[in-house]
């Protein structure tokens, strides 16, 4: 049969099912897959030496001949010895096991005056060099070449699962290689090739696996990756020019607007007016907006998203703020009500935990258009959803949300063919690269600037034998007039435990604390109204301390809050200790951190302590963190909107995101259709892409 780059893996000469099965376990399904598997690193074997030339403690490669070999029987174990000789000296292979049929086997793939090839570290013994469990290939006893693949060349050396020998992919690779070469059609156009210096797409394969030179790796990855991001950003960007369709102009009348500008007790910062600056001049026009509002812990998102919804509502449409779970849509709820308090507009809130009668009230003010801004979970995007007109939509992520329930969201937008304007808002900042992959289709707006007369937050990490004294200093402060959070250790997977937890701290310091003063409890799976009774509660100051799981992460705001405790902070991530911290430091007095956790913990955990002591702003550390896990771990599978790519490595390859974005965001403005003869590869690609289902977004 002859190979495509589409065949299955399973139809390959030498694969069959069975094999087939191993080399899915390793994502490769079909002949592209296996064109894109990445050695995992190689192995310099270029080099052939003479046998006399080796010495002990180096890697080697020679080529010699068999001049006797045999099993020698030891007490428990048996050894397997094959003498080889080049004609400037002799050295022993050696194998070592219980297991004689392994070893027999061994014997009966050596005949007495094979060539063979061999690799391995050169050890000496009384006197003998030797190679302990070699790799090798025979080369028979003619005088033929060796195939290339174990030595005589740079070897690829591939991430193997179970079964696979490594030497079975090397080969694999080759053969398929040489049948498909061929057929491996271009898929970036030359200019754009000539300018970053990459290989055609054949060659950079090619090299991948089987390169002349180390360099030349660095480049065929480069290629490839610039090829994988080309696409993904073809795809996405595309996309959005396909999904454009008309938006819903919307210009200021200062009717509600300037109202909620006066009723606010601040001055908005610069980097406030900026960004509802560029908001304004986004959706004034009939496109959609598509941005991203990204901004560090309490640098007042909110207040802009706001004043963005607001805009809609003076216009005389609705607005919605979609947030990842129930408590921050409450939290949201409260303090849009709160801000809106002097301000005629209706406001509504739908979760799942509405009851059945509050439920259908509200879904009918949501239909009629009576509400206006509307608050919710996932809720909102259930179909029996209907809005009068939504002109604005905003999405609080935790990276939480995935692609396909933000187009939901936009699907609730107005009938007649409009689509409403669309504001992301992340809870937590994400490093560049992963922000250009994650909403590489929108356009970004930073607040880089927090609200002024902050005061300092000063973070210290303690061991837990000085939990004593951290909590007496804490009683101290709270007398004195401080707040304070106390966070009880994560448990992941078990809200019942972290529960738990929590109950269990809150009912130790109670047996710690001083009569005066007075402990709340606030966890995730108390009831909504207890939750928001203990949460205004603290915020009244009717409690000096506030022992709590992570559902403080976010959205509380108590400014008079200024102390943070942690227990087991090693348990959390560093986006998510962030968020915590983000909680105090919101007036002007000096505010305390304290992590604590055992003295030992692991070496991850260690790096982010080391990190979020050090460091305060969100940005930074989202970058570190994404160094010490990797984008996998930091923000989730694919669902999550990450995408799949083969070559590309978010943390590795972090110059080129930007780089190949910009080059798409060229072409597309100058040729949207890609209709341009030189563009014509990215359209025929596109068509491949799409016929095999290569997709980097659902
Ligand atoms: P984020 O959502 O970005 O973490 P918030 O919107 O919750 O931040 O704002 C944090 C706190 O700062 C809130 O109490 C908010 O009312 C307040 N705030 C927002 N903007 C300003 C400003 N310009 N000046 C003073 N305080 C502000
Ligand atoms: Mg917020």
């Amino acid at each position: 049969m002859e190979l495509k780059l589409f065949t299955p893996i399973q139809y390959v000469k030498g694969v069959g099912p069975k094999r087939a099965k191993q080399l899915e376990r390793l994502g490769i399904f079909r002949v592209y897959d296996l064109l894109y598997f990445a050695p995992r690193k190689y192995l310099d074997r270029r080099n052939i030496l003479k046998i006399r030339e080796v010495s002990p403690g180096t890697d080697v490669v020679i080529i010699g001949e068999v001049v006797a070999k045999g099993i020698e029987k030891r007490r428990r174990e048996k050894v397997f010895k094959v003498i080889i000789s080049d004609g400037s000296g002799w050295i022993e292979l050696v194998w070592k096991s219980t297991n004689e049929n392994f070893l027999k086997a061994l014997h009966s793939n050596f005949g007495r005056g094979d060539r063979v090839i061999v690799t391995g570290k050169v050890s000496s013994y009384r006197g003998i060099k030797q190679i302990w469990f070699p790799e090798y290939e025979v080369l028979g006893n003619g005088s033929e070449g060796h195939s290339g693949l174990v030595a005589g060349r740079i070897i690829p050396v591939y991430p193997s699962t179970e079964g696979l020998k490594p030497k079975f992919l090397r080969k694999l690779v080759y053969s398929v290689l040489l049948e498909v070469k061929d057929k491996i059609n271009e898929t970036l156009p030359a200019y754009i090739r000539t300018r970053h210096r990459l290989y055609p797409r054949a060659t950079a394969i090619k090299k991948l696996h089987f390169p002349d030179a180390m360099d030349e790796v660095t480049r065929a990855r480069k290629t490839l990756a610039f090829e994988e991001l080309f696409y993904f950003f073809i795809q996405i960007l595309g996309r959005r020019l396909k999904t454009a369709g008309k938006g819903i102009p919307l210009v200021k009348s200062g009717e509600l607007t300037d109202l909620f500008l006066k009723s606010l007790p601040f001055e908005l910062t610069d980097a406030q007016k900026r960004v509802i600056g560029e908001i304004e001049s986004d959706v004034a026009r009939p496109v959609p907006m598509h941005r991203l509002l990204q901004g560090d812990v309490g640098s007042g998102k909110t207040v802009v998203a706001l004043y963005a919804m607001l805009l809609a509502v003076e216009n005389g449409y609705q607005a919605a703020i979609m947030a990842p779970t129930e408590i921050l849509a409450e939290q949201h709820f409260i303090v849009i009500s709160e801000f809106l308090k002097d301000i005629p507009v209706n406001v509504r809130i739908l979760t799942g935990s509405l009851r059945k009668k509050e439920r259908k009230m509200t879904l009918q003010e949501i239909e009629s258009g009576d509400a206006k801004i509307i608050v919710g979970t996932h809720a909102l995007i259930q179909e029996d959803v209907e809005f009068k007109n939504l002109a604005f939509a905003v999405v609080d992520e935790q990276h939480r949300f995935g692609v396909v329930q933000r187009a939901k969201l936009l699907e609730k937008g107005s009938n007649d063919g409009t689509l409403p304007h669309f504001l992301v808002m992340t809870a937590t900042p994400i490093p560049r690269t992963l922000a250009m992959t994650l909403y590489g289709d929108l356009d970004v707006s930073i607040l880089d600037e927090k609200p002024p007369k902050r005061g300092r937050v000063i973070t210290v990490h303690r061991y837990e034998d000085k939990r004593q004294q951290i909590y007496s200093w804490l009683f101290d402060r709270v007398r004195q007039g401080d707040q304070a959070y106390v966070v009880a250790p994560l448990i992941e997977k078990s809200q019942k435990l972290e529960v738990k937890a929590a109950q269990e701290l809150f009912d130790e310091l109670k047996s710690m604390a001083p009569q005066e003063i007075k402990i709340g409890l606030i966890h995730g799976r108390m009831k909504k109204d207890e939750r928001q009774f203990v949460m205004r509660a603290f915020r009244d100051g009717e409690f000096g301390i506030l022992v709590a799981t992570t559902v403080i992460e976010v959205g509380i705001d108590v400014p008079n809050a200024t102390i943070m405790i942690i227990e087991h902070a090693e348990r959390f991530g560093l986006a998510q200790l962030h968020q915590l911290r983000g909680r105090i430091g919101r007036s002007e007095k000096t505010s305390y951190c304290v992590i604590i956790t055992p003295r030992s913990i692991g070496e991850d955990a260690r790096k982010r302590i080391a990190a979020f002591v050090k460091i305060t702003d969100g940005f930074e550390l989202a970058e570190i963190d994404l160094k010490i896990r990797g984008p996998g771990e930091l923000i989730g599978t694919r669902q999550h909107g990450l995408p799949d790519f083969k070559i590309v490595d978010l943390v590795r390859d972090r110059a080129l995101v930007a780089s190949v974005r910009n080059e798409v965001v060229k072409i597309l403005k100058k040729d949207p259709a890609l209709k341009l003869p030189q563009h014509r590869l990215i359209r025929a690609q596109l068509k491949i892409m799409k016929e095999q289902e290569v997709l980097y977004v659902a």
